[in-house]
């Protein structure tokens, strides 16, 4: 494997973390809502699980100790430990390395199959994927593709991989 697919292959496990990282938040923040509603609450449990470090994290902690105590314990449960939900606290972790895994392979598939694809660059961001299933349109920068499979995943969609593959 060349360094150009194992930079790509980074960029694609970020992608992947990011998509991972936002649905433990969104599923911890349904459960927390069940019992503690609010745009107060809302908004500051967003800021602990968007802190970038711990300090930001244990300041937006204390402040919503301040608004709702009750809202703050509700964090003190062994199944919501903090490094599933906050960024500050997250880690890549043995899923990761099965991913990578997975990608490494990918990446060895797609460059084999790359030749049935056909990509055009001239729209900016926008890429035309001209496959197997036909054209698609994939937006590199809005992460989006038109067979819809990476804004509804997040995770991005075999023509995102071959746009990735020949991204310069
Ligand atoms: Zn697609």
């Amino acid at each position: 494997m060349s360094d150009r697919q194992k930079g790509l292959i980074g960029a694609v496990k970020d992608l992947f973390l990011e998509a991972e990282h936002r649905n433990c938040d969104r599923h911890m923040y349904q459960n927390f809502k069940q019992k503690h509603k609010g745009k107060a609450l809302k908004d500051l449990v967003w800021n602990a699980a968007r802190a970038s470090n711990k300090v930001i994290f244990q300041i937006c902690m204390e402040e919503l100790d301040q608004e709702d105590k009750a809202a703050r314990e509700w964090f003190n449960n062994p199944e919501r430990p903090f490094q599933s939900w906050t960024r500050a606290l997250f880690r890549t972790n043995t899923k990761c390395d099965m991913l990578l895994n997975n990608l490494c392979e990918s990446f060895n598939r797609i460059s084999k199959e790359a030749i049935w694809f056909k990509t055009d660059y001239s729209g900016g961001p926008r890429v035309s994927v001209d496959g197997p299933g036909g054209v698609n349109i994939v937006d590199m920068k809005a992460k989006s593709c038109t067979c819809r499979r990476w804004e509804l995943t997040g995770l991005p969609c075999p023509h995102a991989y071959i746009c990735m593959y020949y991204w310069k």
